[in-house]
């Protein structure tokens, strides 16, 4: 079994190349975000606002969350309930981004995230997972990219799902958001100190899966 472990900021192209690599190598791409992303939407369906910890702390008892895969793609269900691309609503992002600098929300999707690793071969795409989930992941990568580079991937992105998106407003959302994530007190999306430093702003994304899987391939020799 491998555990391949990809953090950075948001818009870095992490679940893209992520699920490319995990298809190329056979083994099951795990999006974390969208675990953060689950509780987020729960926490605003019941009004509380995202600076709410209080409100956001009550919710958890009644969040049961599961992570199926369905034709080789990840599926979160709340409750029962499969919230698709609800999730990736810009509102949603911002509430994620709150509710994962809560201890007890980390700590809630600890075991889910765990679990899966310890069942399957994965790649983990995430902010904390070479740090915390999986410190002895066999590979990490800390994948980013300018700014601008990831606003405008992270725009062209949402309006292909279909999701009014300004570029302006992504960028300013995305900057807040990576200020709350890398600053925040519990688990901040940091590199690990061994982990690979990936900037793939002037990368396409074949090049992006190129250079993963050379990285996979130095470290894990002849097992992938
Ligand atoms: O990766 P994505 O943009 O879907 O993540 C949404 C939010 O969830 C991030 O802004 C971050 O606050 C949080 N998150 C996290 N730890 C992870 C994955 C996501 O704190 N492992």
């Amino acid at each position: 079994m491998i555990k391949i472990a990809i953090d950075g900021p948001s818009g870095a192209g992490k679940s893209s190349i992520a699920k490319a690599v995990a298809a190329r190598l056979g083994i099951v791409y795990v999006d974390t975000g969208a675990l953060y992303r689950t509780i987020g939407y729960y926490v605003r369906s019941k009004g509380f606002s995202r600076d709410n910890i209080a409100g956001i702390i009550s919710c958890l008892p009644e969040i049961a969350i599961e992570v199926r895969y369905e034709n080789g793609a990840q599926h979160v269900y709340l409750n029962g309930e499969d919230l698709g691309d609800r999730i990736r609503e810009p509102e949603i992002s911002m509430y994620a981004s709150a509710v994962s600098a809560v201890p007890e929300v980390r700590t809630f999707l600890l075991d889910t995230q765990r679990d899966i690793a310890a069942k399957n071969s994965v790649i983990m795409d995430g902010r904390d997972i070479g740090t915390v989930i999986l410190p002895d992941a066999d590979v990490k990568i800390f994948m980013t990219a300018s700014n601008e580079a990831r606003a405008e991937r992270r725009t062209k992105e949402l309006l292909a799902k279909g999701i009014d998106a300004r570029y302006e407003d992504v960028l300013r959302e995305m900057i807040e958001r990576d200020y709350n994530d890398s600053t925040r007190a519990v688990a901040p999306a940091v590199a690990a100190p061994d982990a690979l430093l990936l900037d793939n702003s002037s990368m396409t994304i074949e090049e992006n899966v190129a250079a993963v899987l050379d990285i996979i391939r130095e470290k894990c020799g002849g097992t992938v």
